[in-house]
């Protein structure tokens, strides 16, 4: 009988004098995983650019003045900013967490029997991993690298990517019905400053405002709705792409069962929440057999 902690305890420590090249070193912060991949750093500065355009241009050019006209409530005001501000912090905590960091090899023992090795990095890995060349290291249950995070998406930070798809189709819905509002039923802003350039040019901040946020909800709408069923009959999407499903062999877990796996321990509430540490239930390097 395996002490599965113990296994657990010594697999997951930190191996002495191991910098992770995949990191970078902050003040006060310590050391957080960043990949040095320049592509993927672009992508994700579009992403930024992205938010930051969209939700400029929904707060100042019809939240703001349609709270000072009053034909706004506040609290619209308010659910867009908390919403564009979990969307924000669930991109940090997608990009800038280990995906699926391999857990150290105990020799061929107990749970480590399947485990196989990596081809390209010569690391033992557990079934499920995947060498990620993007990354430069194995991932373990890789989902599949996005460069628009510039990372890979794997077992440590997959409810991440998932809190981001929720909140980007959430912003991107919200903004979309705003900019609708905006152009058929608010009335033109009377308080607001009529001299700023985004005030005297915003009918073309609202037509680009209109694509942006209508792209973003369904992209991500789909996005989300893929990766939901992919958990529900947990499979990664490269296991799909690698073996493609027929109706007869999909069989549905229960969703509470396969959130539960996803976002590991603690309470149901925070699985909205991109905060805090994900304490997985059980590794998947120590599930067998798998
Ligand atoms: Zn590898
Ligand atoms: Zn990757």
């Amino acid at each position: 009988m395996i002490d599965i902690d113990k296994v657990m305890n010594i697999m997951l420590s930190e191996p002495e004098n191991e910098i992770p090249y995949n990191s970078v070193k902050i003040p006060l912060i310590g050391r957080i995983h960043f990949v040095k991949d320049q592509e993927g750093q672009y992508y994700s500065l579009l992403v930024l650019a992205y938010w930051i355009y969209g939700t400029f241009s929904a707060l100042f050019i019809i939240i703001i003045p349609g709270v000072e006209d009053g034909i706004i409530s506040t609290w619209v005001l308010y659910g867009y900013l908390l919403v564009a501000a979990l969307c924000l912090m669930s991109f940090i905590r997608a990009s800038l967490t280990n995906p699926g960091k391999v857990p150290r090899y105990l020799g061929s023992d107990g749970a480590q029997t399947n485990w196989n090795k990596c081809q390209t990095c010569g690391r033992m890995r557990p079934p499920r991993s995947h060498h990620c060349r993007r990354c430069g290291q194995c991932v373990t249950k890789m989902d599949h690298h996005c460069p628009w995070i510039n990372n890979c998406v794997g077992e440590s930070n997959h409810f991440a990517f998932m809190q981001l798809l929720l909140y980007a189709f959430l912003l991107g819905l919200f903004s979309f019905i705003l900019v609708m509002c905006h152009f058929w039923v608010f009335p033109k802003c009377v308080a607001c400053n009529k001299d700023a350039f985004y005030i005297k040019h915003s009918i073309w901040f609202m037509y680009l405002e209109f694509l942006l946020s209508l792209n973003m909800a369904l992209m991500m709408g789909l996005q989300l709705s893929q990766q939901h069923y992919n958990i529900l009959i947990n499979k990664t999407t490269l296991e799909r792409i690698a073996s493609p499903l027929t109706l007869d062999n999909v069989r549905l877990r229960k969703c509470y069962h396969s959130y539960r796996e996803l976002c590991g321990k603690g309470l149901v509430i925070f699985w909205l929440f991109p905060v805090g540490r994900r304490r997985p239930l059980l590794p998947y390097a120590l599930q067998y057999p798998v």
